[in-house]
């Protein structure tokens, strides 16, 4: 790759990364934001460290084979991209999703060396999963699977090395699997991974801190616009761990939520969601597992994202990535909202963050809006490498003062434009500046 050239580095991922999209579009969002910044300091193209940048430092894949209750022998592909640790153990969450391939756990861990950046803490960037679709496994089946990922996982981690934890139908019921299975074949009781349930040195509070911190996070952002979060609409996508817990800080705050989704339709509030319904979606949704078109409350809109609905002041994306296209950001503007905050990894497409910043929406990106999980993960770790364990209240407080340092590093780079803070381009300044200088300052290695 040229080093004169910036753009070059378009050519290196058709070249050594071709057809991984997922990846070429996280990596380009990052590239141009930075790119003025970049031509403003030679020492960065001196070091070449967009190459450096682009290339994980390993992506280690492994079959994964498990029997399922009829006896039936089953083969997956799991996999750890340990993309970057020169500011930390590699730390990132594991997948399980039929939709996991290389290209998506590329772009998840390239996100998330920007996003733990941000946190301040010593970590460094990785993410893993598997091809496995726990959709109507039993729980047996489910618990044999954690079982033999772990059993390939374990020689690839460690407290020091690479700290794993949840992310897409990973909770903490399949954090406690693999941490039983690695705890019994290294004989090892350690940090190894996060999430875990409090019982056994998982900390309080970590299964609500992407969803609480991403509503902190837009507080923060509110109060900076001089607006506030009480009586405010809020429309969320998703029904799992953050859109529930992003929902109910919502309502502690005096905001009303309008809906929530989940792959097959959008559940919608007319006159906001009440704390007992919400009770009610997080028995079905986080404990039994079930779908929303389950729940008696709420209006189900079958095939519908909750895009078009009509009302809201914010939308806080909690499914997945790009599951709003720029018709539904059109939508969102069409009806008046006014920030977006997400809660989900990548959840815009490019087109649709063209509209979102065209109508001067304020856009709070996920590598900062919902850092507050792995953050937490990082006081997780501390406690563990401590043995001790924090009360909730403390862990609460340490949040809420991490998510508005995180707001302001975000704020840091960057000036107003039309008199809205462009957050994006601020994180990913502040992640790239911080990763670039470490790299010039390790040398050549
Ligand atoms: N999967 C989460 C994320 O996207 C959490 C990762 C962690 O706690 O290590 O940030």
């Amino acid at each position: 790759m040229s080093t004169t050239d910036f753009d070059a580095y378009k050519d290196y991922l058709n070249s050594y990364h071709p057809g991984s999209d997922e990846f070429h579009q996280a990596v380009g969002e990052v590239f141009s934001d930075i790119e003025g910044f970049y031509h403003d300091h030679d020492k960065y193209r001196k070091a070449n460290v967009l190459e450096r940048l682009m290339e994980p430092d390993r992506i280690i894949r492994f079959r994964v084979c498990w029997e399922d209750d009829n006896q039936n022998i089953h083969v997956n592909r799991g996999w750890r991209v340990q993309f970057n640790n020169v500011l930390g153990a590699y730390k990132g969450g594991l997948r399980f999703h039929p939709s996991v391939d290389e290209s998506v756990l590329k772009f998840l861990a390239f996100e998330q060396c920007y996003k733990n950046a941000l946190t301040g803490m010593p970590m460094g960037g990785g993410k893993g999963g598997s091809d496995f679709n726990p959709k109507g496994r039993s729980e047996n089946e489910i618990m044999r699977f954690c079982h033999a990922f772990m059993s390939e996982l374990f020689r690839h981690i460690g407290p020091n090395v690479d700290v794993p934890a949840g992310d897409i139908n990973v909770g903490a019921r399949e954090i406690g699997y693999m941490y039983g299975q690695y705890v019994k074949i290294t004989n090892r009781w350690e940090g190894v991974l996060t999430g875990k349930s409090p019982i056994f040195g998982g900390s309080c509070g970590r299964s609500e801190a992407t969803g609480y911190g991403v509503v902190y996070f837009l507080n923060n952002m509110m109060k900076k616009h001089d607006d506030d979060i009480a009586g405010k609409k809020v429309i969320i996508s998703g029904a799992g761990n953050v859109a529930i817990h992003a929902a109910e800080k919502c309502l502690q705050k005096d905001a009303s939520v309008l809906s929530l989704s989940d792959s097959k339709g959008t559940l919608y509030f007319k006159d906001g969601l009440s704390a007992e319904e919400l009770e009610e979606i997080k028995r079905v949704k986080l404990e039994e597992r079930g779908a929303l078109s389950d729940l008696s409350c709420g209006e189900y809109k079958k095939d519908h994202k909750p895009w078009d609905i009509e009302g809201g002041d914010v939308a806080i994306p909690c499914a997945t990535e790009n599951e709003m296209d720029k018709d539904g950001a059109k939508a969102l503007a069409k009806h008046g909202v006014r920030y977006i905050v997400e809660g989900a990894n990548m959840p815009l497409t490019h087109e649709a963050q063209k509209v979102v910043a065209a109508e001067n929406i304020i856009y709070g990106p996920g590598k900062a809006a919902n850092a507050g999980g792995v953050a937490v993960s990082g006081l997780e770790r501390s406690q563990n490498a401590a043995l001790r364990s924090w009360p909730l209240e403390k862990v609460d407080t340490n949040l809420q003062k991490i998510m508005s340092d995180i707001h302001e590093k975000c704020c840091q780079h960057v000036d107003r434009v039309d008199g809205t803070i462009p957050y994006q381009k601020g994180a990913n300044i502040y992640g790239f500046k911080k990763l670039a200088d470490t790299l010039v300052q390790f040398g050549v290695k």
